[in-house]
C-alpha cells in the first residue's frame, strides 16, 4: 500500500488545505509554508479547473502542477490535484501524490476506469446530484481496475436555497463511514460557498465521523482567481484545526 494512503488510514484526522487553484509560484509557495506550519498534512491546488463558465480562469495546467509540486517539496508535503481529462493521466502519475476526481467527473467512467489501473490514491468527490448508491457504483469503476486506494469525499449536494452554495450532507458522511470501508472526507468549502460558515461545517463533518477535511485557503481572497468567496485565511484555518481536533477527541460522537 502507498505510504500516503497508509498514513491517511492511520491518522485520526487528515487535513488537506490550499487554494482552489494554483495562481502563481509566489502564491503557492507562500501558502505551502503557512499551512505546513499550521499542521496541515496535504497541500491542495487545482491546475486544471472545471469552471462553469468558459470565460473564467481555467487554471495554469501543467505549469500549475509543477509549481504545486515544487512548493510541496520545499515544505515536505504531499499534494492532491484534480484531473479533468483522461489524457493527462501520465502527467498526474508522474507529478501528483493523490489524484482528485471532482464532482463533475464522478460520472466520467472512462476516467474512473483509467484511475483504477494506476497505483495512486484517488479521492473521488460525490456528484452534487448523485445518490449514495450512484456514488458507490462510480467508486466500483476504480475498484474494478484493481486500485483500492480510494478516498471518498462529501462536498455538498445541490439544494433549492441559494444562501449556501450546496448542502453538506452530514448524514451521508455517517452512512459512508458505516458501510464503505474507505476513508471518508468532507469538503466544507464547496458545500458552504461562503467563508463565514466554513468552520461550523468543518465541525459538523468531524462530529459525523469524517476521517479528513479538505479546506480552501487563500491569503487574499478578494483577489482570488477562483472560489475566493469560500476561502478561509490562515488564522481561521488554525482555529478550525484546533477545534476539529478537540471534537475528534470526543470518542462518543
Ligand atoms: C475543487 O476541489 O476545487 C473543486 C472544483 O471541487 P468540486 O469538484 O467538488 O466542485
Ligand atoms: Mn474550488
Amino acid at each position: 500500500m502507498n505510504e500516503i494512503f497508509k498514513k491517511i488510514k492511520q491518522n485520526d484526522l487528515t487535513i488537506i488545505a490550499g487554494p482552489c487553484a494554483v495562481e502563481s509560484e509566489q502564491m503557492i509557495f507562500s501558502i505551502a509554508e503557512k499551512i505546513k506550519e499550521a499542521g496541515v498534512h496535504i497541500l491542495r491546488g487545482g491546475a486544471f479547473k472545471m469552471r462553469t463558465s468558459v470565460h473564467d480562469f481555467q487554471g495554469l495546467g501543467k505549469e500549475g502542477i509543477k509549481m504545486l509540486r515544487a512548493a510541496a517539496d520545499k515544505y515536505n508535503l504531499p499534494i492532491i490535484s484534480e484531473i479533468v481529462d483522461v489524457r493527462d493521466m501520465e502527467l498526474f502519475c508522474e507529478w501528483v501524490d493523490i489524484i482528485q476526481v471532482g464532482m463533475r467527473n464522478m460520472y466520467n467512467y472512462p476516467l474512473l476506469r483509467a484511475l483504477g489501473k494506476t497505483e495512486k490514491p484517488v479521492l473521488i468527490k460525490r456528484g452534487m446530484g448523485a445518490t449514495l448508491e450512484e456514488y458507490l457504483k462510480a467508486v466500483e469503476y476504480v475498484e474494478q481496475g484493481g486500485n483500492r486506494q480510494i478516498i471518498l469525499c462529501e462536498r455538498g449536494v445541490r439544494g433549492f436555497d441559494v444562501a449556501t452554495r450546496n448542502i453538506l450532507d452530514v448524514g451521508a458522511i455517517a452512512l459512508l463511514k458505516k458501510g464503505s470501508g474507505y476513508p471518508v472526507f468532507a469538503d466544507p468549502s464547496h458545500a458552504a460557498g461562503r467563508t463565514d460558515i466554513v468552520p461550523q461545517l468543518c465541525y459538523s463533518a468531524v462530529a459525523a465521523g469524517a476521517d479528513g477535511i479538505s479546506i480552501e485557503v487563500h491569503e487574499n481572497n478578494e483577489k482570488a482567481l477562483s472560489d475566493g468567496a469560500q476561502a478561509v485565511d490562515i488564522e481561521t484555518l488554525k482555529k478550525i484545526i484546533k477545534t476539529m481536533k478537540k471534537i475528534k477527541e470526543i470518542k462518543e460522537v
